[in-house]
């Protein structure tokens, strides 16, 4: 976008798996190009917080792990994107599409991001960095076993595994990965001129 001298502000999609780093790469990209972040889990809880009609629809769903219905969705992100802020200085769309039908509504309105960002993370790793994390009861730091691990022995001999990070854990991890990666699937081929694969 840079190179092509232009002047539009920046609209990036991006898509990462639970536990691929999609957060931490959010927040550098919205500091590095001033964009708007916008989350489309964030933007139910909103409604959810705010007790609007949508948000008490889109509770059940999202209490039971599945996709809230697209008559809600669609039209709170076409939405929060058409924001004056999120014009004028750009977005970083996270969370949507999830599926073919999202992103083709987003066609519809003549919404087409500049880059689809893609953090492909082999499951291995995914499962690897939740099972090797460890916490210090006493300071609350994050420690990974191989990554990042502890400085003595002193702290080494007190850390625990935090109660969600066990191996049944790496099942549910792995269970989160394959809806992921149908979500993906099923908007990559719209995307795939514009996209790019970090990991
Ligand atoms: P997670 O990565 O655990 O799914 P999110 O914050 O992205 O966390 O989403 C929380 C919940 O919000 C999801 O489980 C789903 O119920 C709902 N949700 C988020 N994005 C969408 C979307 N694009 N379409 C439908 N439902 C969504």
């Amino acid at each position: 976008v840079a190179a092509s001298g232009k002047a539009e502000p920046l609209k990036v999609i991006i898509s990462g798996a639970p536990a691929s780093g999609k957060g931490t790469q959010c927040e550098l990209i919205t500091q590095k190009y001033g964009l708007v972040h916008i989350a489309a889990g964030d933007l139910l809880r909103a409604e959810v917080a705010a007790a609007s009609e949508n948000g008490k629809l889109a509770k059940e769903y999202m209490e039971n792990g599945e996709l809230v219905p697209n008559e809600i969705v669609v039209m709170m992100v076409k939405e929060r994107l058409l924001q004056p802020d999120s014009q004028q200085r750009g977005w970083l769309l996270d969370g949507y599409p999830r599926s073919s039908s999202q992103a083709a509504a987003l066609e519809d309105y003549g919404i087409r991001p500049d880059v689809f960002i893609l953090l492909d993370v082999s499951e291995d790793i995914l499962v690897e960095r939740v099972v090797g994390r460890r916490l210090d009861p006493l300071t609350g730091k994050i420690y990974h076993l191989k990554y990042s691990p502890p400085e003595n022995d002193e702290i080494a001999s007190r850390l625990t595994q935090r109660f969600d990070d066990t191996e049944e854990k790496a099942c549910l991890v792995k269970l989160r990965l394959r809806t992921h990666h149908q979500n993906v699937d099923a908007v990559l081929s719209l995307y795939k001129d514009i996209t790019v694969k970090a990991c």
